[in-house]
């Protein structure tokens, strides 16, 4: 029953360590980028209001994303546990996120913030832009998320802490590495894979 939140700026590192600590905890990794990113690709409602944020690397409305959340959470898998990449990323998603969650009379366990020096995000984020080919990850819109990051997700850091929930990782090194300093200190919490 491990219920835990990866914050971090655009190329942290979250999607990758979201995927394999999903496997070790036998929880569901949610993503609300890659939620987007299915909805835009398959011409849904929500995807053609999100195109155009996602594409000048703006958030998309809390609105939208919290009811996307909100729902997605009331599904069966996620009922023991989840790991949330790339939400709350506004101090309403945090609102709503409480909201969410004492209304399932459940609460966090921990926040593991992702942290990684501004040369090497912008230089992951231009080797995924051409590995990948996502259409945000042109280097106007590198450097707008990462201002966007700065100026409305950063400040939850502090939110969370004052809660004495974050653990906070160096994102730097192999793959590996960083999740293994994630599972010690998750470990060190308590929360181990059979918690
Ligand atoms: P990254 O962390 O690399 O910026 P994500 O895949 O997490 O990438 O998100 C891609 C885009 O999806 C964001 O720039 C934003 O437009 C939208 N998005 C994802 N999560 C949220 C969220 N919680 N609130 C608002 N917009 C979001």
């Amino acid at each position: 029953m491990t219920r835990l939140l990866l914050i971090g700026p655009p190329g942290a590192g979250k999607g990758t360590q979201a995927a394999l600590l999903s496997q070790h905890f036998g929880i569901p990794a949610i993503s609300t980028g890659d939620i987007f990113r299915y909805n835009v690709k398959n011409q849904t409602p929500l995807g053609v209001e999100a195109k155009g944020f996602m594409d000048r690397g703006e958030y998309v409305p809390d609105s939208l994303t919290n009811s996307l959340v909100r729902d997605r959470l009331s599904h069966d898998d996620a009922l023991g546990g989840f790991l949330l990449d790339g939400y709350p990323r506004t101090i309403d998603q945090v609102h709503e996120l409480d909201s969410i969650l004492s209304d399932a009379g459940k609460r966090l366990d921990v926040v593991v913030q992702l942290t990684a020096d501004s040369e090497e995000l912008v230089r992951r984020l231009a080797h995924r832009a051409e590995v990948e080919g996502r259409a945000d990850d042109t280097p106007d819109v590198i450097r707008r998320r990462l201002e966007v990051y700065e100026s409305q997700t950063a400040p939850l850091i502090d939110v969370y802490a004052a809660r004495g929930l974050v653990a906070m990782i160096d994102g730097l090194g192999e793959i590996a590495d960083v999740t293994a300093r994630i599972v010690e200190a998750l470990d060190a919490r308590g929360l181990t894979k059979d918690a």
